[in-house]
């Protein structure tokens, strides 16, 4: 793997308790080195030019660990998935957050269930909270202009990616008050100071992985200028270690991060997982990996070896 002879790797697969991104098994491998855990969990559909930036990120965490936090907490928000009215209050009331993200615009849902799900949040959380909403770029520029107005009342937050494409985004943001966030915009690490060239939006939601590791990503996040809300690839408490990591060294953090995706997965690798506490936040740690648990959901290595030796062969072209 071009890694140092004493790392260890293992290979997990865990099921998701809600299908993510199509899938209902979440994989990766885990690879120990001298400054402990990291994770290599690219989605299946990356080839290695993606992927060589995913095991950076990995690399980093084994092999350099990451840069001194300047914060110890860092706030958190929960995520409301589309579901109807009574649930939607019943997670935001559970999740024990101050911010909620919503997921709009599903498939075979329409404009009338978004409302009474947002309505529903906003009265959950009180006139305290913050609630954003996530399109996941599901509308076109009128269609978010008007859901934008029409959502108002509840007092949004922001907007993560109304619109598919950046021309889009700018749109939006010239025609509606509510602040866009890019999220599915940014996959690469250019991608946020085009972002930010295209003006397409207020905030930039970034991911260790995708970034090639924590450093990768404060480099980013400098260079394109924007507000940072850190996210996760919905990882096992050892890939969330790096995200927290990112929160903690950026040089200020404005908003509740979507780091809280712990319970998305049925187990974890660790006794200690990283979840948010009683303030919403989650303390700046990283948990010890727990040989037992890590055991329980244990997968073949083989194809994971493959595709990270694929990977750092990509990584050095
Ligand atoms: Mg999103």
């Amino acid at each position: 793997m071009g890694h140092s002879g004493t790392a260890e790797a293992r290979a997990y697969a865990i099921p998701m308790r809600t299908r993510f991104r199509g899938l209902d098994v979440r994989e990766g491998l885990l690879v120990r080195g001298p400054a402990g855990w990291g994770e290599f969990s690219p989605f299946p559909e990356y080839g290695p030019p993606e992927c060589a930036r995913w095991w950076a990120a990995c690399r980093e965490a084994a092999d350099l660990g990451w840069p001194a936090p300047v914060r110890d907490r860092v706030p958190v928000n929960a995520t409301v998935p589309a579901v109807g009215p009574e649930q939607a209050a019943r997670i935001v009331a559970e999740g024990g957050c101050s911010t909620a993200k919503v997921k709009v615009a599903e498939a075979g849902q329409g404009p009338a269930d978004d409302i009474v799900r947002v309505e529903a949040v906003r009265d959950a959380i009180g006139p305290g909270g913050r609630v954003r909403i996530d399109v996941n770029g599901g509308w076109d520029v009128d269609t978010a202009v008007r859901m934008l107005a029409e959502l108002a009342r509840f007092d949004l937050e922001y907007v993560e990616q109304p619109c598919a494409s950046l021309e889009e985004l700018a749109q939006v943001r010239r025609r509606s008050r509510v602040p866009v966030a890019a999220d599915e915009s940014i996959r690469r690490a250019e991608d946020p100071v085009r972002v930010r060239a295209a003006g397409a939006a207020d905030i930039v939601v970034l991911k260790v992985q995708p970034l090639g590791g924590v450093r990768s990503a404060l480099e980013v996040a400098a260079a394109c200028g924007l507000p940072v809300v850190v996210s996760s690839a919905v990882e096992t408490s050892v890939g969330l270690a790096a995200g927290v990591a990112l929160a903690a060294a950026l040089p200020e953090l404005p908003y509740a991060c979507g780091l809280a995706t712990m319970r998305l997965l049925e187990a974890d690798v660790t006794a200690d997982p990283l979840l948010p506490e009683d303030d919403g936040c989650i303390p700046v740690r990283r948990p010890a990996v727990d040989e037992h648990r890590l055991a329980a959901v244990e997968a073949g290595t083989e194809p994971w070896l493959r595709r990270a030796r694929a990977a750092e062969h990509a990584g050095r072209r």
